[in-house]
Parts: C-alpha cells; sequence; structure tokens
C-alpha cells in the first residue's frame, strides 16, 4: 500500500495544478459516480525515487451552505485522515483569509502531519503572502510555484519523513 499525501486547501489556491503536476497522466482510480470526482481524484506520483499515492481534495470548494458542501468537507476531513501527510496550500499572492485560517484551526486539531505551502510564490508578487502564512501555526511555509514547478522539490523533502 502506497504512502497517502492528501492535498487541502481553499479554492483557486492551486491545488490541481499541484496535483497535475505530481500526478501528470497518471490519473488513477477516478471514481465515475456523480460528484464523487469533484470531491475527490486520487493518483500516484513518484518523485527523487519514492512512490506515494496524491489525493486532491475540493471539499471547500461548493459555495452552497446547506447540501453538498457538508458531504464534500466530510470527504476531504476523511481523506485528511486517511492520508500520511496533509500539504496544505495557500495562495502566497492573494495574502491569508478567513477561509485559510479555518481550515488551518481545523488542521491543527487533527494528527495528520501538515506540511504548509506557500503557492504562487514565484517572482517577488508572493512574498509577503510566505511571511504572512507563519501566523497559521503550521511552522514554516514552504514557498514553491505549482504552475512553473518551483520548490517541488524542496516541498517534497519536507514531506519525506512522514511518508
Ligand atoms: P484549486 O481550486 O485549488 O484546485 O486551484 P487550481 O489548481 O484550479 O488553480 C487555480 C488558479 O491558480 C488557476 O488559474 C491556476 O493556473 C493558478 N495557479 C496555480 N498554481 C499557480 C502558481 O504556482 N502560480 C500562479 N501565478 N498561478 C497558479
Ligand atoms: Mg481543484
Amino acid at each position: 500500500k502506497l504512502p497517502l499525501v492528501a492535498i487541502v486547501g481553499r479554492p483557486n489556491v492551486g491545488k490541481s495544478t499541484l496535483f497535475n503536476r505530481l500526478v501528470g497522466r497518471k490519473l488513477a482510480l477516478v471514481d465515475d459516480r456523480p460528484g464523487v470526482t469533484r470531491d475527490r481524484r486520487e493518483g500516484d506520483a513518484t518523485l527523487l525515487g519514492l512512490d506515494f499515492r496524491v489525493i486532491d481534495t475540493a471539499g471547500y470548494e461548493d459555495e452552497d451552505p446547506v447540501t453538498l458542501p457538508g458531504r464534500m468537507r466530510t470527504q476531504t476531513m476523511a481523506a485528511v485522515r486517511e492520508a500520511d501527510a496533509a500539504l496544505f496550500l495557500i495562495d502566497a499572492r492573494a495574502g491569508l483569509t478567513p477561509l485559510d485560517e479555518e481550515i488551518a484551526r481545523w488542521l491543527r486539531s487533527e494528527t495528520t502531519p501538515v506540511i504548509l505551502a506557500a503557492n504562487k510564490a514565484e517572482g517577488k508578487a508572493g512574498e509577503s503572502g510566505v511571511l504572512e502564512s507563519w501566523a497559521l501555526g503550521l511552522g514554516e511555509p514552504i514557498p514553491m510555484s505549482a504552475e512553473h514547478g518551483e520548490g517541488v522539490v524542496d516541498l517534497f523533502e519536507h514531506l519525506r519523513p512522514y511518508i
């Protein structure tokens, strides 16, 4: 059984971009039940000779206040609880939002190890967001750019002890 890494974070921080970069075309286990592919996509990745499975969660991506989100959040929570480590992405360009803080609070209450990644940190525009994200209380933020492929190896080095 492969080590499991869950990618979590609010909408638009770059979770699926990172997932696609890690997994590429080796997408596996896409469940075709309605809604399920949206909630959770899994695929296998190999980085620096280590194989692991990645889950792309979307549990915080639905604005509907009553119906779907409850179930989707439940799926995200289940993914994190099942995972050997969680990659928590924030958007370093946008800075922190209340939803980032809410997710961080929840992650701090869980036992799954969390690696905090400050995505979209290419260039200078992300510098203040990277510094700001120390305030989430999840340790050192790893600056990265899922889109440009920067910082992914550094991220992996922080992940490696847990997988
Ligand atoms: P998700 O909602 O968290 O899955 O986010 P997506 O992966 O769909 O990305 C949301 C938007 O952010 C897209 O327009 C991406 O192209 C963009 N994006 C993702 N990663 C980066 C990055 O490293 N830098 C920049 N500048 N944009 C990014
Ligand atoms: Mg996505």
